[in-house]
Order: structure tokens, then sequence, then C-alpha cells
């Protein structure tokens, strides 16, 4: 018996004329992700990514995971692929779900004929797969309204497919159809999960991490790094910009006033996230920040932190409480990385009362008098060291987790 996968798309199809770049995105997405699986035939038809594999290496467990956390897929399905024969349909109905039949008292049939060419009618081939099912399982009753189990066939152009219920897929939009953008990723809880909701709505991502070594260790960046691998399921292959952000830090906390001192280095990381935006063509800032969680995230520090550069910056996670994100960190695969203990430069020097409703006037005005932080800046900017993350890769911490 030859057993697929089929994912089926969401949102996308609603996108007109661009349907089919989204649609080929999508394969060019899914063939990347399975890469490291196996040999899959990958192809469409008729709203659907079919995934067949080419030989009996090609892993369809793992496959049927990866397939499941790429977004644009709103749901997706094993199948087994049949000849259009109303007699193979049976007989590959028995075999791939006579198991789960027998565990059931209650099922219906729910076929469809997408080609119109194959004799039985969609009603008909339900009645009579149903029939020949129940000669099988004497024991099962049909119930159309809740059954305990649906058996699937959709007969389509290359085959007819048997399947159970779909499973829910990741949704959104194929990463990279939205455009490119940079996160600012911590090694805390909310970046990475900000990361993952825009990789959602099809944005292709890198991420820039601002480190303060000696302030800030090894492992603190090792951690961060770990975080990005972990997206890659998602976000697929990207860079890691880590910006040595020492000097600029300690010319701010030596030269501006205490309760400024938050506001004005998110400004100055802007700044340098703007420039890094710009030479690898990224159109916007993704951050994790949530309106009230801290004092640099109430509505005046923010507008503060926006009026530094032009880019948009996105903030996935204004709206929400702390354990929504936490829900959802768990469910993506970062929380335990996020709560691992290692300091993060935005935690070092951080006075003990910040102003919480800081204004754009008093902000330029202690800007103005730090004349050598754009030079600072810039030379940070320079010395960025890029580390690719590569998808299937181990994150470097992930023994310890
Ligand atoms: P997170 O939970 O993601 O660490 P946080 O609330 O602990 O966020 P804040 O200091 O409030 O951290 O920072 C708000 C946002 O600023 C983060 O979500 C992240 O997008 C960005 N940010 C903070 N620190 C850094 C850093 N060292 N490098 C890059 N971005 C950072
Ligand atoms: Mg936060």
């Amino acid at each position: 018996m030859n057993e697929i996968i089929m994912a089926f798309q969401g949102e996308m199809v609603l996108k007109g004329l661009n349907r089919s770049s989204f649609e080929s995105t999508l394969m060019k997405i899914t063939r990347r992700r399975l890469e490291n699986v196996g040999d899959f035939k990958v192809y469409k038809a008729q709203s659907t990514i079919y995934i067949e594999p080419k030989d009996e290496f090609a892993d369809v467990d793992t496959a049927f995971d990866k397939v499941r956390k790429i977004f644009g897929v709103a749901a997706v399905c094993r199948a087994a692929v049949c000849e259009k024969t109303f007699e193979a349909i049976c007989e590959t109905a028995e075999e791939y779900m006579g198991d789960q039949l027998r565990e059931c008292r209650t099922f219906k049939v729910e076929a469809r004929r997408a080609d119109k060419s194959f004799p039985m009618k969609s009603p008909e081939l339900s009645k009579e797969l149903g029939g020949f099912l129940l000669s099988k399982h004497p024991h099962l009753r049909v119930n159309v309204k809740q059954p305990d189990i649906v058996v699937y066939v959709e007969v389509r152009d290359f085959g007819a497919y048997v399947h159970g219920p779909k499973q829910q897929g990741a949704g959104g939009l194929p990463v990279s159809t939205s455009g490119r953008a940079l996160t600012m990723l911590s090694g805390g809880i909310d970046s990475p999960v900000a990361a993952w909701m825009m990789a959602k709505r099809g944005l292709s991502l890198h991420h820039i991490h601002f480190a303060s070594p000696p302030y800030t260790s090894e492992r603190a960046k090792l951690k961060v790094q770990s975080l990005g691998q972990l997206l890659t399921d998602y976000t697929g292959s990207c860079n890691l910009y880590v910006v040595p952000y020492t000097k600029p830090q300690e010319y701010i906390r030596d030269n501006a006033p205490d309760v400024l001192f938050t506001v004005l280095m998110r400004r100055s990381m802007m700044r340098i996230a703007r420039m890094i935006a710009d030479d690898i063509s990224c159109e916007g800032i993704v951050t994790g920040e949530s309106l009230a969680q801290v004092a640099s995230q109430t509505l005046k520090a923010l507008m503060c932190t926006d009026l530094a550069q032009d880019l948009p910056v996105l903030r996935p996670l204004i709206g929400m409480d702390k354990t929504e994100i936490i829900e959802i960190a768990r469910k993506i695969g970062t929380f335990e990385t996020s709560i691992m203990p290692y300091e993060d430069c935005c935690t070092i020097f951080t006075p003990p009362h910040p102003k919480t409703k800081p204004s754009l006037e008093e902000i330029e005005e202690a800007e103005s008098k730090m004349p050598q932080l754009k030079e600072l800046e810039e030379a940070a900017a320079k010395e960025v060291e890029i580390i690719r993350l590569r998808m299937g890769e181990e994150a470097p911490l992930a023994a310890e987790v």
C-alpha cells in the first residue's frame, strides 16, 4: 500500500491572482523542509499539495511532523493512494482503516468525486463503500451525524485517496510571501514567540541580537543562537546577527540621565537594527514588546522607540498577557530554552526607577549631549558577527534543556 501526505491550503486560496505564486512558494518551502527527511515527490493539484515518498527509506512520520509546521498549510492528513476503481478503493479502505474501524462502534463514509470521469457519483460511492465496510465489520453501525470515525475517499486526477480525519496545520501564509523583516531576538520568552507569529503571517525573518561582553556571557549568546535554531523549524534557514553592543551601552550609561537609560538604549538598538536591515533588505523590525509589561513598553516609551528610525516596528504580542505568550512558547518548543538563566544586555545597567512616561524632547535633548553615540553605533553595526542557522541542525544548548 502506498501512503502519502496531503497538505491542504488555507487562506492562500483567497489570494486571487497571486494564488499561483503563493502555491509555488509553498511547494518550494515544502521541498526544502523535507530535504533531510528522504526522497519525496511534491506536487500540487486542486488546492492540495501531495507529498509522496519515492522509496521505502523516506520517513513519512518525520515528514508529517515537518509538514504540520509549515505556514500556509491549514490542514494535513496521511492517506493511502490507490487506483481509481471501486474494487481497489474497497480493498485499500479495509487495509488502511480496518484496524481503526475495529476499535469504533459507529462510522460513516464521505466520498468526493473531483474526477467526474469516475463512473460512480459521490453519494453512491459513499453508500457502496459503507456497505462493503459493514460487511467486513458487522459490529459497526452507520451514524451520519456523530460517527466515531469518518472514512474519507477522494477520487482525484491522479488517483483515489483514502484517509481518516484531517489534522490542523500551522495555518497562516507561506514564509516570504509577505516580505522580509528583522527580529530583535533576546534570550527571553517573548521575542521567539513574536518571531513565530510574524513568520506565520508570511514574513521571512533574520534575527538580530545585542550582546555586551563581558557583562553578558558566551552562554547567553549560545542561548539566543539556540532559540534561533529552534525557530528554523518554522522560519527555515536564516541568519543571526550578533552586534557587539558594549561600547554604545557604556557610553549611554556614562553620559545620560539614569532614568532615561532604557529608552535611550532601545532607540540606539533600533538605529543599529535599521542599519543592518538596510544591508540585508529587511522592510520591518519585529520585537517581543507587550503593552505595559515593563517601563520601556508604555505608550510614551514605545513612541520614543518608534521615532528612532523609519521602518515599521511590528509588535505581535502588544495585546497579549504573559500567560498567553507562555502558552505559545510551550507549544512551539522555545519555552524551556528561554527560561535558562543567562543574562540579557537589556537588564544590565538598568536604573531602579526608569521613567515610564519619557517625552521625546527630553530624550532628544539627552541624545544631543552624546555626540559620539552615532559613531559608536556605526562601528558596532560594522563589527556584527553573522551566525548561520541551518534548518535541521541541533540547537547548541539542546542537551541541557
Ligand atoms: P524577551 O522576553 O523577549 O526577552 P523581555 O520582555 O524580557 O523580552 P525587554 O527588555 O522588555 O525584554 O525587551 C523587549 C524586546 O526588545 C524583546 O522582546 C526583544 O524583541 C528586544 N530585545 C531585548 N533585549 C534584546 C537584545 N539583547 N537583543 C535584541 N533584542 C532585544
Ligand atoms: Mg518582554
